[in-house]
């Protein structure tokens, strides 16, 4: 099998893990945080969001644990003002909304970078806001 029919299988097997988690998930999951927020919204209005960075984002493709489904407005807000929504910040809402799919433990192993990088301690600290 050559480079591209792998290329496009793995492209195909994306598009469908991805097009599956926004019909499960089914709505913005930052909607929670903002009461302003409508609570059903057009599934074709929502994207997936990978919240590792650069190289590290392959990885995590299709990692739930490292993953939010985001309406267009709210991921297109993120990425803007970035700064005040760190990784920790981002795996907070993870774990406020989807719980049972929240690891640090598997997001940590997945990034593969210094231990302790990001801490269930730096986690609650955004938890609580
Ligand atoms: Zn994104
Ligand atoms: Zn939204």
């Amino acid at each position: 099998m050559g480079r591209r029919t792998r290329k496009r299988i793995r492209n195909e097997a994306y598009r469908r893990f991805r097009d599956a988690m926004i019909v499960e998930v089914g709505r913005c999951e930052m909607a929670l945080l903002d009461p302003t927020h409508r609570v059903r919204m057009p599934l074709s209005t929502l994207q997936i969001h990978h919240i590792m960075r650069g190289t590290r984002r392959e990885r995590s493709l299709t990692e739930r644990c490292a993953i939010l489904v985001l309406c267009c407005e709210c991921h297109c807000k993120l990425h803007t003002g970035r700064k005040h929504w760190p990784e920790a910040a981002q795996l907070a809402l993870l774990k406020l909304v989807r719980p049972l799919e929240y690891s640090l433990e598997k997001y940590n192993r997945l990034f593969a970078g210094p231990a302790n990088r990001i801490t269930e301690a730096d986690i609650a600290r955004y938890g609580e806001q």
